[in-house]
């Protein structure tokens, strides 16, 4: 670990090969330090176990991040969509909102996000998708965007969700990146406050060394994912030798992720065979329609941004009578091979969804089973032979009453933090406590949405939603679903005020001059997206600023 680095990128999940391999482009030299292996390792794993203040609202650590080469996209589920425009903005109804950069600047960075998480163009609204059929077809027969109500939006599907698998040939022939993986970051060497950072400190990941081995660079850039980046900062900054900041108590704060679940169900009116509930491919990408709110709608009601999507009904409720999701809830609920078809989240929380009867579902699956064979038989075959993967699966409804899934924002809020306690990993760092609370904002937002939601359809005729509790404990309800940990947001926020952000607005940290944060950390504000494809947008933004800071 002599060579000396033009930059040092700690972390090689998506952000940290896509830095690694865009400054490598721009000609630099760099080392990509991997605390995971080619393999699952519990040893590697187990350093990133922390302690939770309420475990229903925050999945266990070991579901939430993957300590491996190409980190958590290991299991993620592969849904990108960008951020809004009202999501970067200072609006007076959400404190602590507004970004140091405008959607503008990132909008050239979203063309090669999406070409590095394989999802085609970067063509979020139905009307701009050449290679769409249903391109010039309502979300359903009834369904008119407009001013109030929006069913032209998009998500797309990575169709190479495994970055190291995708990445893999080009990182390790790549002449100019130097992959230490099995290696663990535990900290830098930072003189005094205001000068650059001289060295990050690295033990094996397995143990078994009595001092750490220094690692030199211009730049560092620091991309361990949302919670372990912020741990490795506070745990820096502890210590004597380590990172010096200006305001130490922002660090760890405001932390968010996304409340989401299902409080009601939506009918819609019209012919239910030309409801577009399903997956559809826009070219060899696969793209599905969501109901979002335009901005201007947001803001007149105060409404924290939100997007919904049609599902399934609750595949572990045998009452369905649906074959199909049963034989998907048998499949996916099998101790056998349950855990090789959908990532341990996922099938935790379809697991405790509620009721379950294995009789009743083997007797849906025999109603007709010539249809449940042929779908799954053919689901199986798009899921886990064909390419691109089909990312999951929806069935039609007769009825057109289908599910309504909602996936909101949260508003910043001081007291959510990731926290260090006295209890340590095996090379040392303290571990975290992580206090994720919904606040009463959170979940009112949420409720008013699903109102307004439904006072559109019935007023524009598209049709009407079901809620499935009462009013007074819809709250409350949501409450009890709504777990996150999955998107790690904002505990190292950017801003133009030193005194309120942990990083300026390219992510560096303050108090340093060569240390970055390329992590959905720096996002002061978490919109309704899954964050992964804003923070690879962030981090390609990132890496041409360093760029710049090392041609100086
Ligand atoms: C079940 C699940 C489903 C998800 N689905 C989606 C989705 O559909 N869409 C979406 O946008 N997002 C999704 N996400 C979130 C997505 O996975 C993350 O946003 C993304 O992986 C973040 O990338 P990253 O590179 O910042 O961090 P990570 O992917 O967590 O990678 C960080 C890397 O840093 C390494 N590391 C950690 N600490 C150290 C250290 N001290 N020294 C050296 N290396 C270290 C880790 O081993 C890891 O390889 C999902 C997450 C989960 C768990």
């Amino acid at each position: 670990m002599s060579e000396v680095h033009d930059v040092c990128v700690i972390g090689a999940g998506p952000a940290g090969i896509a830095v690694a391999i865009r400054l490598s482009e721009l000609g630099h030299k760099v080392a990509l330090v991997e605390s995971g292996f080619e393999n699952f390792n519990a040893t590697a794993q187990e350093l990133s176990n922390a302690e939770l203040t309420n475990a229903k609202s925050h999945a266990l650590m070991t579901d939430a991040v993957v300590r491996i080469l190409g980190g958590t996209s290991a299991v993620w589920g592969g849904r990108c969509v960008p951020y809004d425009p009202i999501d970067f903005e200072t609006r007076d109804y959400v404190e602590h909102s507004g970004w140091p950069i405008t959607n503008a600047d990132l909008r050239p960075y979203y063309i090669s996000a999406c070409e590095f998480l394989g999802v085609g163009e970067p063509s979020f609204n139905v009307r701009n998708c050449t290679a769409l059929e249903t391109r010039d077809l309502l979300f359903s027969d009834t369904f008119r965007s407009g001013n109030s109500l929006c069913g032209n939006r998009l998500e797309r599907w990575s169709q190479r969700p495994r970055i190291w698998s995708t990445y893999r040939s080009r990182v390790l022939r790549n002449r100019r990146i130097d992959l230490i993986s099995g290696f663990t970051c535990i900290g830098f060497l930072h003189g005094v406050l205001g000068n650059p950072v001289s060295h990050a400190l690295l033990l094996s990941t397995l143990g078994g060394e009595t001092a750490p081995r220094k690692l030199n660079a211009q730049q560092f850039v620091i991309a361990c994912g949302g919670i372990e980046s912020t741990r490795l900062i506070l745990n820096s900054i502890n210590n004597p030798q380590g990172i010096k900041v200006p305001v130490r108590d922002i660090i760890g704060r405001f932390y968010m992720g996304h409340p989401s679940g299902k409080i009601a169900d939506i009918e819609l009116a019209g012919d239910p065979s030309k409801t577009i509930f399903n997956f559809e491919k826009d070219g060899n990408v696969y793209v599905r329609r969501r109901i979002t709110f335009p901005s201007s709608a947001l803001d007149r009601e105060s409404l924290l941004n939100i997007a919904f999507w049609l599902d399934n009904p609750n595949i572990a409720d045998p009452q369905h009578g649906n074959g199909v999701l049963s034989a998907a809830y048998l499949a996916i609920a099998s101790p056998l091979f349950g855990r090789y078809l959908a990532p341990a989240a996922i099938r935790n929380s379809i697991l405790k969804s509620g009721v379950s009867d294995t009789f009743a579902h083997l007797k849906n699956c025999l109603v007709h089973p010539f249809d449940t064979v042929g779908f799954c038989t053919q689901f199986a075959y798009r899921r886990y032979i064909r390419r691109p993967r089909l990312p999951g699966f929806f069935v039609h409804n007769r009825t057109n009453r289908y599910a309504l899934h909602f996936h909101s924002e949260q508003v910043p809020n001081r007291n959510n933090e990731i926290a260090l306690i006295h209890d340590k990993d095996k090379l040392g760092l303290r571990r975290v406590r992580i206090t994720l609370e919904w606040s009463p904002q959170d979940l009112d937002s949420i409720v008013r949405a699903h109102v307004r939601l439904d006072k559109l359809l019935v007023e524009q005729g598209i049709g009407r939603l079901w809620f499935r509790y009462p009013m007074d404990t819809v709250s409350e309800a949501i409450r009890q679903q709504a777990v996150d940990g999955f998107h790690q947001i904002g505990t190292l926020r950017m801003g133009n005020d030193p005194r309120t952000s942990a990083t300026d607005c390219n992510g560096r940290i303050r108090g340093t001059t060569n240390v970055f944060v390329a992590s959905s950390a720096v996002f002061p504000t978490s919109g309704q997206a899954n964050p992964t494809l804003t923070l690879i947008a962030f981090a390609l933004k990132q890496s041409e600023y360093i760029h710049r800071c090392l041609k100086l």
